[in-house]
């Protein structure tokens, strides 16, 4: 479970990130949803603590991690990191690369790394290495290794939106239907609407850093808090 209370981030004196307050359940997907420059990538760095808030906390399964003057440093948060820009270990093969970071016997980690190819589509690529890769493989590598140690909490930014039309809507739904079966608390950075009613058990609307409003995706769709939120599903896209 992860719980952010009151973040709040300035840069040069701009307030970026005000007092952003989320909770997200074991199993369940909050999309953070919102245009760009909202803060969205802001929040996410400050969470997976490659970034420091200027006030207020973070906790991950009722364990405060950060605050502004402790702080547990990221590898130790238990938090799995999926960006659109993620870069493989060039140096390593695809299957050294989903493995990196996992405990347990050698054959524990080569059943891991065979399961999880195998489920983003690139069986028998184990012992190839990243530059022999496409873009999209190389992203799908990228996803399994952010899954391959069970993460209690997933951190997306829009992971998916390299991958083709074709690709993408397979590979989303089954990277969340491992989140989903790992009980994997998962907040999905998103500017696409649509990508958000389908994916969120809960949405998140940021605007100006700011969550204007925050609940089910039908309840905001029919409900929608004011006029920000209402323009938000006609002036996104
Ligand atoms: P996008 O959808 O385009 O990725 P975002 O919601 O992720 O946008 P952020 O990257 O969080 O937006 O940026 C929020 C604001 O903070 C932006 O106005 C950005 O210009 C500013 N900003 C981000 N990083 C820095 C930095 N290191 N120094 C100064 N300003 C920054
Ligand atoms: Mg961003």
């Amino acid at each position: 479970r992860l719980e952010t209370r009151n973040l709040v981030r300035r840069y040069d004196g701009r307030l970026v990130v005000d007092d952003v307050s989320l909770s997200v359940l074991p199993g369940q997907v909050t999309c953070l949803l919102g245009p760009s420059g909202c803060g969205k990538s802001t929040t996410l760095r400050m969470i997976a603590g490659v970034e420091m808030q200027d006030a207020g906390e973070i906790w991950v399964d009722g364990k405060l991690v950060c605050d502004t003057v402790y702080r547990v440093p990221p590898e130790r948060r238990h938090i799995g990191l999926m960006f659109q820009d993620f870069a493989l270990f060039p140096h390593l093969r695809v299957g050294e690369n989903v493995a990196f970071g996992l405990g347990g016997t050698a054959d524990e980690k080569a059943a891991r790394v065979g399961e999880l190819l195998e489920r983003v589509g690139l069986s028998g690529y184990d012992r190839n290495f990243p530059h022999e890769l496409s873009g999209g493989e190389q992203q799908r590598v990228a996803l399994a290794r952010a899954l391959a140690p069970r993460p209690s909490i997933m951190l997306m930014d829009e992971p998916f939106s390299g991958l083709d039309n074709r690709l993408r809507d397979g590979i989303r739904d089954q990277t969340l239907d491992i989140l989903r079966e790992q009980d994997t608390a998962v907040l999905l950075v998103t500017h696409e609407p649509e990508e958000a009613m389908r994916m969120a058990d809960t949405i998140a609307l940021m605007r100006d850093g700011r969550i204007v409003q925050q609940g089910a995706p039908y309840n905001i769709y029919n409900a929608p808090a004011d006029r920000a939120a209402v323009s938000f599903f006609s002036d996104v896209n």
